[in-house]
């Protein structure tokens, strides 16, 4: 059975999140990269574009996670506990996030893309694929880059160890190439 099928048959084909029944969607839990059963859920469009920012949050929709954020379910849990803390604000959120229980595992993907921080300190790098960068990584270089204020030509395919985050900016980060440091794109990087 495909996963999308396992989502549809756990939930009896409706959002795990709001119960809605029509335009369903197998959602993976970013930065997740292989989707199964335990990191999908399958979610309905209005569910859908607000989690992916395509649409103003209504936070009246979100009471549902008054009743889905007590699902069996790992996946349904950790965007339970994401949809509320974007809503923290709301109040009511907050009091449903104390009552909530992650396990570490649980917990550690569902902070993975700063939903809990405050917008002031969200400053997230992702690579090429989406997958967050933290400072010590190693990336890799998806294309040639020229280098500013220099000759040099950062190849495609260079390893970059040890990378540093700007702090200020989600777009950049910072390494050595050819013993000399440079800034490089997160877009123009993968996560080794
Ligand atoms: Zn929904």
């Amino acid at each position: 059975m495909s996963v999308l099928q396992t989502l549809q048959e756990r939930s009896n084909a409706a959002c795990e999140l709001c119960t809605a029944t029509k335009n369903l969607k197998q959602y993976t839990i970013p930065p997740s990269l292989n989707e199964n059963v335990d990191n999908s859920l399958l979610v309905c469009s209005t569910c859908l574009d607000q989690i992916e920012g395509n649409t103003e949050m209504d936070a009246n929709h979100w009471r549902c996670l008054n009743d889905s954020m007590w699902s069996e379910f790992v996946a349904v849990q950790i965007m339970a506990w994401r949809m509320l803390q974007r809503l923290r604000n709301e109040g009511w959120p907050k009091d449903l996030l104390d009552m909530m229980y992650l396990d570490d595992e649980a917990l550690a993907l569902a902070r993975a893309t700063g939903e809990h921080e405050d917008e002031a300190n969200k400053i997230i790098h992702r690579d090429v694929n989406g997958v967050i960068l933290q400072a010590g990584d190693s990336v890799v270089l998806v294309k040639d880059l020229k280098v500013k204020g220099s000759s040099m030509v950062a190849k495609q395919g260079t390893a970059v160890r040890n990378i540093r985050l700007d702090h200020e900016n989600a777009e950049y980060i910072e390494g050595k190439v050819d013993n000399q440091h440079i800034v490089i794109i997160t877009k123009y990087v993968k996560k080794l």
